[in-house]
């Protein structure tokens, strides 16, 4: 029996030829020894390493260039998860705005709210995001959405700019005052150098929010069960949970410059209204960790919100 916990992105059996070489070491850390807790697919094998160093989980093989260009080729052109209803569409987007803003400063300083949306798709979210600052009294906001999809939120508030950038690297030291990374970081092959960006356009006083999916534990307790939990691999290639993303800091060598303001299992993105038993599920696996903490892994996804110290440099 096998299992997909999302409808975005279906796994696909990759042969050979579609491979990179098996990885010598930890595309995060760079640590040599890791532990094999899942195999991902058989003949060719690709199993799923966890670094004890960094407490990433990866794919032992990444797909090549090609595989996942033609991978998300077909993924856009056969996407039905995308939801049609603008009415749902508008009511999600600014939940999650809400959701995300919790915990971050909106007046940091400036009288322009600047956020950077990196793999934020057609900008529904940050753009919400923009209009809940100026709601609550910002004058002026900007938005960098950073993402493949070539679609683009509209806008019909002048306070409210809302840009679509090709590449990370062109806002490479920029000074954003909110930084999203929200379920697209467990797509990208070798995420330090982007994980590295994405902390360096945050500005004094700013915020990074990150979110990425982690079901290794889920993975290990059905297969006891005899279910094959989807990894769908090669959309996802890493598994981000609670113990990567608390220990990223000191990985990174950023002790001193961010400060953790909020770690917990990430909001329930899906309704009742359109997937009723997905997200029943969602909330029934992820309350137990508020009782029982970090031994509990089986929460699915997790999400982060870092602060940039004052004092560092910008
Ligand atoms: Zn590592």
């Amino acid at each position: 029996m096998k299992v997909s916990p999302t409808k975005a992105h279906g796994s696909r059996h990759l042969q050979e030829h579609e491979l990179s070489p098996e990885d010598s070491s930890c595309r995060i850390c760079g640590e040599k020894s890791r532990t094999m807790v899942a195999t991902l697919q058989h003949d060719p094998r690709v199993a799923l390493l966890r670094c004890p160093t960094c407490r990433v989980d990866s794919a032992a093989r990444m797909p090549t260039e090609e595989t996942l260009a033609s991978y998300y080729q077909d993924y856009f052109a056969e996407d039905t998860s995308v939801e049609q209803d603008d009415h749902v569409t508008f009511h999600i987007a600014e939940r999650l705005a809400t959701h995300i803003l919790k915990g971050v400063d909106i007046r940091v300083g400036t009288t322009r709210f600047r956020i950077l949306d990196f793999g934020g798709g057609d900008g529904s979210v940050s753009a919400a995001i923009a209009r809940q600052v100026i709601g609550a009294g910002v004058q002026r906001a900007y938005v960098a959405v950073v993402d493949v999809h070539d679609q683009l939120v509209t806008m019909d508030d002048d306070r409210i700019v809302v840009e679509k950038i090709a590449d990370l690297e062109r806002l490479a030291g920029d000074a954003f005052d909110l930084v999203i990374a929200s379920a697209v970081l467990e797509h990208i092959p070798d995420p330090r150098a982007t994980i590295e960006t994405l902390f360096a356009c945050v500005r004094p006083g700013g915020f990074l929010y990150a979110r990425t999916p982690t079901i290794t534990p889920l993975m290990q307790l059905c297969s006891r069960f005899g279910i094959q939990l989807d990894f769908t691999f090669p959309g996802h290639v890493h598994d981000m949970g609670q113990r990567f993303w608390e220990r990223l800091l000191p990985t990174l060598g950023m002790v001193g410059s961010f400060q953790i303001v909020r770690s917990k299992p990430s909001i329930v993105a899906t309704t009742f209204q359109r997937r009723f038993w997905a997200t029943a599920a969602a909330y029934l696996l992820k309350l137990p960790w508020y009782l029982l903490g970090r031994c509990y892994g089986l929460v699915g996804g997790w999400e982060v919100l870092y602060v940039r110290c004052r004092h560092s440099d910008p």
